[in-house]
């Protein structure tokens, strides 16, 4: 088989409440499971499934369909019945959609509690119908749905205003007996998510749904949200994760598989260990680090390939890859747990890869 990974200690997970959504367990007892949101338009069923198809390819575990308008909640019933996983609605303004979502077999609502406190005399009504259908609900609070009277206790401490705002939001659940809750207490600020989510955890024993808020584009949002969910992960707090970056959700779904992988919580896929390449260096190191990363996307075990410029280092630097390149005057060494076994033409070394991969599978039994 594949050789272990190096020996590290596990992380232990802050004790939370159980929840299902759908299929998915959702809590500590549980894997900390990824999600994220769709961004066509709802209603359009047909592009809404494709793209749902699209995430949970690249490891989605939960997805949530934004429900803005009654087309939208028509479609509800369609998704739930074909997506591969479960469909949470993410609702703001209108209570009557909650109920549509429940009635449509939705695995969770998300509704936003600035706007909801403007329904008042609903939240017993919703809170009878989630728990008669045994749906969570997600409360989910940012700087953009505080509770109004959180706003002056936010210019000089947002972490707590937050948290104060989601814990009267779980209050107003709490009152008529529900506690099928999940929290949010999403920032744009790592800092700020980081200290709202630890003072969260002492407070509560909700599951928590980690996310920073208006992360950015690829690059920034991807550094922001590994920061706050590793500092947070690796503490144990946290039970599902969402990425949020300014990209197609497939993206957002790879990175937060990716931080998942990183801190240990999640089996890893593929992993290119690559050298950043110096003055040594016989090959673009980069280019060849791609087209092994594109050759192995979806191979069916999970693989530590390394990719390094040169054979001074290469093999020794790499014995704890699965198997491994060392480029060189025009050639690659192939190397399979640190042990050199052939050498091929430049143009050869991705379809060498594969071949050594394929072998390590077959000797291991098959995937
Ligand atoms: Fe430089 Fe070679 Fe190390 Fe890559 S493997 S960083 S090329 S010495």
């Amino acid at each position: 088989g594949m050789p272990a990974p190096p020996p590290r200690s596990t992380t232990a997970r802050r004790p939370t409440r159980q929840l299902r959504v759908g299929a998915v367990g959702v809590g500590s007892d549980h894997p900390v499971s990824v999600q994220t949101m769709t961004t066509t338009v709802t209603a359009d069923v047909d592009a809404t499934l494709q793209q749902i198809a699209e995430v949970t390819a690249a490891g989605c575990d939960i997805v949530r369909v934004a429900v803005p308008s009654g087309d939208d909640a028509r479609a509800l019933p369609h998704l739930v019945r074909k997506s591969p996983v479960p469909v949470v609605a993410d609702i703001h303004f209108q209570p009557r959609y909650v109920f549509a979502a429940i009635d449509a077999g939705c695995a969770a609502v998300r509704v936003n509690p600035g706007n909801i406190r403007r329904f008042d005399d609903k939240v017993a009504e919703i809170a009878r119908a989630a728990a008669d259908a045994a749906v969570p609900i997600r409360i989910g609070v940012n700087a953009g749905s505080l509770d109004p009277r959180q706003r002056v206790l936010y210019r000089t401490a947002p972490a707590e205003a937050l948290v104060a705002s989601a814990l009267s939001e779980c209050a107003l659940f709490e009152e008529h007996g529900f506690r099928d809750l999940k929290l949010s207490v999403k920032h744009h600020d790592p800092v700020v998510t980081i200290d709202a989510y630890r003072i969260l955890a002492e407070r509560c024993d909700y599951p928590l749904h980690l996310g920073v808020t208006e992360a950015g584009p690829a690059m920034q949002g991807t550094v922001k949200s590994a920061t706050a969910f590793g500092v947070l992960l690796r503490e144990g707090i946290g039970d599902t994760i969402r990425v949020s970056l300014t990209e197609h959700p497939v993206e957002q779904v790879k990175v937060g598989c990716a931080i998942l992988e990183a801190l240990g919580l999640r089996p890893r896929r593929l992993e290119i260990v690559s050298c950043p390449s110096c003055g040594r260096a016989q090959v673009e190191v980069r280019e060849l680090a791609a087209r092994v990363s594109a050759a192995f996307d979806g191979f069916p075990v999970p693989l530590r390939v390394a990719v390094m410029g040169c054979v001074v280092n290469g093999p020794g630097e790499a014995r704890e890859a699965d198997i491994g390149v060392s480029a060189g005057n025009g050639k690659g060494q192939i190397f399979v747990r640190g042990e050199v076994t052939r050498t091929v033409p430049e143009h050869r070394i991705v379809e060498a890869l594969i071949e050594e991969a394929q072998e390590l599978l077959d000797a291991s039994g098959g995937a």
